[in-house]
């Protein structure tokens, strides 16, 4: 049985960076990708100083040449990945008026392209060994949120490829599922903060006046969520979306 590696996605900060320090305490060989690899490297010093192993690799995920070689490499220098959470995103919040096709095409373009490269590219050693877990970032605004056509379109778009890798790669022993955090404390939600004029500490109370259990999400919370997806016991568990967001979502 080889070494269990994780590669996971825009983890150089926010939740993907949470992630991968979870995965690795979990005890993961962690691959930090980005599209900076230099950005990378304080994830990767903080694994390392806990003891386990993990390599920064530079790649765009919608980049179908770098996400094969990043891929080829972390099999290489890690050991083939038998988890994969596709965390990376980005934003270009507009009223439908105003969005233009380079605000469309770049955030599906991460999203869902994204997911889809790394995914196809993945899941070869997932076969081969006959193991895996998929875990793909959605969100609440996949339910519809004003100014995010593209971004709301993306997140419903892979709760749709998350259930249908579910059902092709089930044979294999592979699941595949997703998490759709609501608020959290990040650069994403503090530009949204900034993009309005509004302080970032404002913005924060907003939210959690909304949200039943009275605050917002903390990278940490949704690590907890993807380690769990991740684990060996989650075995049974496919397909699913677990909202993660203080509260019940429709
Ligand atoms: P974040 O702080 O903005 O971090 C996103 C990371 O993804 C950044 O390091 C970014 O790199 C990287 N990235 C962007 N485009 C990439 C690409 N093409 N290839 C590789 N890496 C790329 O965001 P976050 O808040 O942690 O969000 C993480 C995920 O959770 C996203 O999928 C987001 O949509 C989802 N989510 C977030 C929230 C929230 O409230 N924060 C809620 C629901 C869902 P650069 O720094 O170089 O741009």
């Amino acid at each position: 049985m080889s070494r269990r590696t994780a590669i996971v996605t825009g983890a150089a900060r926010g939740i993907g960076a949470a992630v991968a320090k979870r995965l690795a305490a979990d005890g993961f060989a962690v691959a930090v990708l980005d599209l900076d690899e230099a950005a990378c490297e304080p994830v990767v010093e903080d694994v390392r100083s806990g003891g386990a192993d993990a390599l920064a690799v530079g790649a765009d995920v919608a980049d179908e040449a770098a996400v094969e070689a990043a891929v080829t490499r972390v099999a290489q220098e890690l050991g083939a990945p038998t988890v994969l959470v596709n965390n990376a995103g980005i934003t270009r919040d507009n009223l439908l008026f105003k969005m233009t096709i380079g605000d469309w095409d770049a955030v599906t373009d991460v999203h869902l392209r994204g997911a889809f490269l790394m995914s196809r590219a993945v899941q070869r050693h997932m076969t081969e060994q006959r193991r895996g877990r998929i875990v793909n970032l959605s969100s609440t605004s996949a339910l519809g949120n004003r100014g995010q056509t593209n971004y709301a379109a993306a997140k419903a778009g892979l709760q749709g490829f998350t259930k249908t890798l579910a059902i092709e790669l089930g044979a294999f022993g592979i699941t595949a599922n997703a998490v759709a955090p609501g608020f959290v404390e990040t650069d994403m939600t503090a530009s949204a903060a900034e993009r309005i004029g509004m302080p970032f500490e404002e913005f924060k109370a907003s939210a959690a006046s909304q949200i039943p259990l009275g605050r917002t999400g903390k990278p940490e919370d949704i690590a907890h969520a993807v380690s769990f997806f991740a684990s060996e016991g989650a075995g049974f568990v496919s397909g699913q979306v677990l909202y993660v967001a203080g509260g019940p979502c429709d």
